[in-house]
């Protein structure tokens, strides 16, 4: 035990997922600290959550970063930064910048495209990446129980086309088993509702939170379950993540990922390469490659669309189709999302 930081990170490894959400690191300093980042980079860091958007990552994922990498593919995902504050240096991103708020159509819920709605179950997510398209999303208007869901719920069942509820966020699994077993359990009371979609990036930031309750409920839903993660960057994928994406599979449900084109961070064709044969090597498909949406504060990450066009390319050449994403963005107003490839 050589230091603070040492002792916090042995200690938040034990335990439940909960705990280990609770003892998620708050402050940039501590992160940096233990990293051994420069105290410049440190300093910066924390002026920017002071107003902005906060500082959240659990030990689980900060603990496959590496130490003294300024350059560190995890790390750069939350890391704040400065240019968050103050206005867009680049045209066009904004607060809402995919039009969910146009697309609510009860509390909580966003219908856009056909046979599907989006159900916006928590605000809360248990690591803040900086280029999240929601981090603005008025969550204080989002019901967070199940007397708070019964419109959307009453929406569903009166809307025979909707055939596959998602649950997104935030993170649909940081909301405690039971209150997620009953929500499941109503949905699957409906008859036209055939799938259940959940958009979670826990089981790759906190793998811990796959445990027998969660699967215990998954296992029982009636529902076809399709989770899909969010992957970036292979590093991402440690034991702890591989075995909680296989105690899904063996619930039955189909696990899919989604990843964003991020510059500097997995914008070579190398690092999608790595990242999509890692994934289909434990039986995940890769699902979409989405360009960056353009969310104030996020100018740093975006990547040009010839450059993913060059990366998708190279990957048809060394990947089996199965393994090669569609690259898409999201287009406000359109009746999926586009096709950039
Ligand atoms: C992305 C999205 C979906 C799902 O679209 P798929 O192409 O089926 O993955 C559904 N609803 C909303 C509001 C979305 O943003």
């Amino acid at each position: 035990m050589q230091n603070s930081s040492d002792l916090l990170e042995t200690i938040s490894n034990v335990g439940t997922w909960r705990r280990q959400l609770r003892n998620a690191i708050r402050d940039p300093r501590i992160l940096g600290e233990h990293l051994g980042l420069p105290p410049e980079m440190i300093d910066s860091a924390c002026e920017a959550v002071k107003a902005g958007f906060p500082f959240l990552v659990p030990w689980a994922f900060a603990n496959r970063m590496q130490i003294g990498d300024i350059n560190d593919p995890l790390l750069r995902q939350i890391w704040p930064t400065l240019d968050e504050l103050g206005e867009a240096s680049k045209p066009d991103f904004t607060d809402d910048p995919v039009g969910d708020e146009s697309a609510i159509v009860v509390d909580g819920l966003l219908h856009k495209y056909h046979g599907r709605v989006l159900l916006v179950t928590t605000g809360a997510c248990a690591i803040h990446c900086r280029y999240c398209f929601r981090q603005n999303f008025a969550y204080s208007d989002v019901p967070h129980d199940l007397e708070a869901w019964r419109p959307a719920i009453e929406y569903i069942r009166t809307d025979q086309s909707i055939n596959e509820v998602i649950l997104s966020g935030g993170d649909p699994l940081t909301i405690v088993d039971r209150t997620l077993a009953a929500l499941v359990s109503q949905l699957g009371s409906i008859a036209h509702v055939r799938r259940l979609r959940i958009h979670t990036r826990l089981p790759v930031v906190l793998p811990a939170r796959v445990d027998d309750q969660l699967l215990q409920w998954l296992g029982e839903s009636v529902l076809a379950k399709y989770i899909v993660i969010h992957a970036n960057h292979i590093a991402e994928l440690d034991a702890d993540v591989v075995s909680a994406i296989a105690r899904l599979q063996s619930a039955g449900c189909v696990v899919l990922n989604q990843a964003v084109l991020l510059q500097n961070i997995n914008d070579t064709p190398a690092a999608q390469r790595d990242l999509c044969q890692r994934l289909i090597d434990v039986g995940v498909l890769p699902y979409y490659l989405h360009q960056l949406d353009r969310v104030a504060g996020a100018e740093r990450f975006e990547a040009s669309v010839s450059d993913g066009q060059t990366i998708v390319d190279y990957l048809q050449t060394v990947l089996p189709g199965y393994a090669v994403p569609k690259y898409v963005r999201e287009v406000a107003g359109q009746r999926s999302k586009t096709p950039i490839y």
